[in-house]
């Protein structure tokens, strides 16, 4: 099952422009878009592990390795028997995922890594953005100035370094407009047109 997981990783500090890239690569229909923050925003905050992941998101902490990668999997097994996610027609676009090195070593042979994307861009063009989107969505990680930094920081610490475990990297400046650098990402993925 798992080496049909072709995956593209989109890798880069919050604010970068994951969620906005892969999710236009998904409407293409090429690929799956899959982003953890998004599996945690979704459990229900009324039951305990709701509860423990709310905070550690309000805080800017990265959740657990084990609980991520248990329901990563779990949650992923449910969209595929749901028939939302065809590994065997679509890419898996993996949105911040994996974020540690422990979480790297957890799925090892699970993912079939096709490409890893890093987008990047200025911290303070990241912050901004993440101020602007804090104004408009729900979000509250978005909205609190401190939970932006401890954000940034916990990527500078947990994350960062593992930009050099994957040869296949391409790295993609998102401060240009997205529908730039969503050109840029399909001729990296070779559906230039
Ligand atoms: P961003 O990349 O803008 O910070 P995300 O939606 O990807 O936003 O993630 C929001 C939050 O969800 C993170 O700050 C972290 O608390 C949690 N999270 C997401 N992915 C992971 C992961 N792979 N491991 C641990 N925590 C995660």
């Amino acid at each position: 099952m798992s080496e049909l997981y072709k995956t593209i990783i989109f890798l880069g500090k919050p604010g970068c422009g994951k969620g906005t890239q892969a999710k236009k690569i998904h409407d293409l229909g090429i690929g799956f878009h899959f982003s953890t923050g998004n599996m945690f925003r979704n459990i229900d905050e009324t039951t305990d592990v709701g509860r423990y992941v709310k905070d550690l998101i309000d805080r800017g902490k990265y959740v657990d390795s084990e609980t991520t990668v248990i329901l990563m999997q779990r949650t992923l097994n449910k969209y595929v028997q749901d028939g939302r996610y065809n590994p065997n027609r679509q890419y898996l676009l993996l949105d911040g995922f994996p974020r540690t090195e422990d979480q790297v070593e957890m799925t090892n042979g699970y993912f079939n890594i096709v490409k890893v994307l890093h987008l990047y861009v200025p911290e303070e063009v990241a912050i901004q953005r993440l101020r602007e989107r804090g104004k408009t969505s729900e979000r509250e990680d978005d909205q609190n100035e401190a939970t932006l930094q401890e954000r940034m920081e916990t990527y500078k610490q947990e994350t960062e370094h593992l930009l050099s475990k994957y040869p296949n990297k391409y790295d993609v400046d998102t401060s240009p407009p997205v529908e730039e650098v969503h050109q840029k990402i399909l001729e990296i993925l070779g559906y230039a047109l």
